[in-house]
């Protein structure tokens, strides 16, 4: 097989604003991952038109994503930080995977039938085609591992069809330009800890999204201490205390929920959280949960703040990790159209 430069995407959208889920189950580990390897981080604003986005809006959330990033401990000299609409090569290669996946390899992904809803005739085609921009984000840079939440686990493994049936497709081409016996690598997905999945506070069947209408629903980065004290004290609960074996947890959405969240701020296991608060009221454990995400996100929410406060500022780290970015992907989207066939200058 082929070897790979090892190397981290990522992207967050500029939606709405970011949550205690895209914290943990992804910027958490977006700053780990900087130590050791190359990594790129971007902020994803064409996936996020894939459903409407209020164009008087859209500049500051991306600027406010961008500022999440730095403010959690992304380092924008180190890493590559930039938003997918200046570099147009995201677009380019999604074309190509668009005419790579299959309709029936779509037709399966369950994001789109959440987002969708039974409306599904009146979404965008470019919600039904996400997956392949995301396949397009991931190996335009030919990135081997991609730090997700858990409800992206799917994407992830298209992205990875969509590679493979590229490299199959092309295999006789790919070789002829001499790129061994694989263009694209098998990106990795990496799902990892207690809170790679972290549920509405309203609701523990439903994962916490930016796009839930209820702000009561999630964490937001940017809630200062008594907003934070406030959701979780109105957080969903059953009325049993915390158990103390982990087994006490199933079916209870809620109580495992704010058990991982706790693990996952405080560096512990789910076990260790049980051993601990086990027999305790909800009551008890929701002031030591605030006390440890005030703690956690105060810096980050001061940080944000200062930071949007200079949007040149932003702008620039954007402009700059945008030309870093398209260095790169330009060479694969050569690469890419002389495997597939096409003139170019
Ligand atoms: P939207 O509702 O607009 O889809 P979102 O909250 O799902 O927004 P995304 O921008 O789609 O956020 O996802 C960014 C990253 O955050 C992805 O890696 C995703 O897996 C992760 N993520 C999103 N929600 C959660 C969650 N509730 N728990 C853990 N990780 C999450
Ligand atoms: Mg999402």
């Amino acid at each position: 097989m082929a070897s790979f430069i090892p190397r981290v995407f990522s992207g967050i959208q500029p939606s709405g604003d970011l949550h205690l889920g895209n914290y943990l189950g992804a910027l958490v580990k977006f700053v780990e991952l900087q130590d050791t390897t190359d990594c790129i981080y971007c902020v994803v604003d064409m996936h996020a038109i894939t459903v409407w986005q209020d164009p008087k809006e859209l500049p500051r959330t991306i600027r406010e994503v961008t500022a999440c990033y730095i403010a959690c401990g992304i380092d924008p000299k180190k890493s590559i930080v930039f938003n997918q609409s200046q570099v147009a090569e995201h677009a380019e290669l999604a074309w190509i995977f668009n005419c790579v996946a299959r309709l029936g390899w779509l037709n399966r992904m369950t994001q789109f039938k959440e987002k969708a809803g039974k409306d599904r005739e009146n979404a965008s085609v470019g919600l039904y085609a996400y997956p392949s921009l995301m396949a397009a984000d991931i190996l335009v840079y030919r990135a081997t591992r991609v730090p997700v939440g858990d409800d992206q686990k799917q994407h992830l493994e298209l992205s990875r069809d969509i590679a493979q049936k590229f490299n199959n497709d092309f295999a006789e081409s790919i070789a002829a330009h001499g790129f061994g016996d694989a263009f694209f690598p098998q990106p990795e997905p990496l799902i990892q800890g207690p809170a790679t999945r972290v549920m509405s506070f309203r609701d523990g069947t439903k994962k916490m999204s930016k796009s839930d209408p209820s702000d009561q629903s999630r964490i937001n980065l940017n809630d200062d201490a008594d907003t934070i004290a406030l959701k979780v004290r109105r957080a969903k609960t059953d009325p049993e205390p915390l158990p103390s074996e982990l087994k006490g947890l199933e079916g209870r959405p809620e109580a495992d929920n704010l058990v991982g969240i706790y693990a996952a701020l405080a560096g512990k296991t789910k076990a260790d959280v049980v051993t601990e608060f086990g027999g305790a009221q909800f009551s008890t454990f929701k002031g030591a949960l605030t006390d440890l995400l005030v703690a956690k996100l105060t810096p980050i929410t001061a940080e944000i703040r200062r930071l949007t406060a200079d949007p040149a500022h932003i702008d620039a780290i954007l402009a700059d990790g945008s030309d870093r970015a398209q260095a790169i992907a330009a060479e694969t989207m050569k690469a890419v159209k002389d495997i597939v066939g096409f003139i170019r200058r």
